[in-house]
C-alpha cells in the first residue's frame, strides 16, 4: 500500500471554517503543496522548515494514530494541507478505512488538482486564492472540478474564499457569480500569522469589515461570512 506524507496529526479540537464550523474533529495534515500563498498560514507544510517531521505513514498507521489519540472520542477526520489533493490512491485507502468505522471524512483544498476520490468525500471544501495570495487560479481546471462534482449529484460541497482586501472581495465576487448555485463562505484573512497573544480584536475588527462589505452587496445575498472560530479561541496558536 503506498503512503501518506504526513506533518501533523492532532485534535480532538473543533472545525473552525467553512460548512462545519463549530463541529469536532480530528486533523490530519499532509506535506507539499503546489502553491506559494503570501500569507499562508501552514508553509511549514511546504517550505521545508519543518521537514524533519515528515512521516511517510500508510492509511492504517495514521488511522490507528488518530485512534490512539482519541479513542472513540471523535467521528470526523478533516485533511487539510498543504494541498491534500496532490495525494492519489494511498488517500483513496484512508478514506475508505475511515468510511469503513464510520468516520466522515473533510476536506480542504484549493482547487488546483482533481482526485477521483473527490467523490468519496463527505463534506469537500473548494478555496481558491485571491489575488492577495500571489496566486493565480486556473480557471480552467476549477471549471473542471466544480463541473465533475456537479455531474456526479454530489451535495457536500462548497466555496471558501478567505478575503484579505477589496481586490479579494471582487475575487470572491467573480467566483460566486461563476458558479453561483455553489454554498459560499467568506472568511476574512488574519493578517499576522505570527502575533504572540489575544488577536481576537483585530479579529472581530476584520469580520466587521467583510460584514459591511458583504451588506452592501446585491450581488452578494446568498454568501455567508464567517470567522476563523478556532483563531478568536486559540488565537496563533499551532495544533489546534
Ligand atoms: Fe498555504 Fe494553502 Fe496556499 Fe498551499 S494553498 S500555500 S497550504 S494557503
Amino acid at each position: 500500500m503506498s503512503k501518506i506524507p504526513v506533518i501533523e496529526i492532532f485534535g480532538p479540537t473543533i472545525q473552525g471554517e467553512g460548512a462545519v464550523i463549530g463541529v469536532k474533529t480530528m486533523f490530519v495534515r499532509t506535506y507539499g503543496c503546489d502553491y506559494r500563498c503570501g500569507w499562508c498560514d501552514s508553509a511549514f507544510t511546504w517550505d521545508g522548515s519543518a521537514k524533519d517531521k515528515v512521516q511517510l505513514m500508510e492509511p492504517e498507521a495514521i488511522l490507528n494514530e488518530l485512534l490512539d489519540l482519541a479513542g472513540d472520542n471523535f467521528d470526523c477526520v478533516t485533511i487539510s494541507g498543504g494541498n491534500p489533493a496532490l495525494i492519489g490512491e494511498s488517500m483513496a485507502d484512508f478514506v475508505k478505512l475511515l468510511h469503513e468505522r464510520g468516520i466522515q471524512a473533510a476536506i480542504e483544498t484549493q482547487g488546483s488538482r482533481w482526485q477521483d476520490w473527490f467523490y468519496d468525500i463527505d463534506v469537500l471544501t473548494i478555496s481558491p486564492k485571491p489575488p492577495s495570495s500571489g496566486m493565480v487560479t486556473d480557471w480552467e481546471k476549477l471549471d473542471d472540478i466544480i463541473n465533475r462534482l456537479r455531474l456526479a449529484g454530489k451535495a457536500a460541497h462548497s466555496l471558501k474564499v478567505v478575503v484579505f482586501n477589496e481586490e479579494d472581495f471582487a475575487y470572491a465576487r467573480n467566483v460566486h457569480r461563476r458558479y453561483p448555485e455553489i454554498p459560499m463562505y467568506l472568511q476574512p484573512g488574519n493578517e499576522d500569522v505570527t502575533e504572540p497573544g489575544d488577536i481576537s480584536a483585530r479579529l472581530l475588527g476584520r469580520l466587521e469589515w467583510l460584514f459591511n462589505l458583504v451588506i452592501a452587496d446585491p450581488a452578494m445575498n446568498r454568501v455567508r461570512v464567517l470567522p476563523q472560530l478556532h483563531a478568536l479561541i486559540w488565537h496563533n496558536k499551532r495544533g489546534k
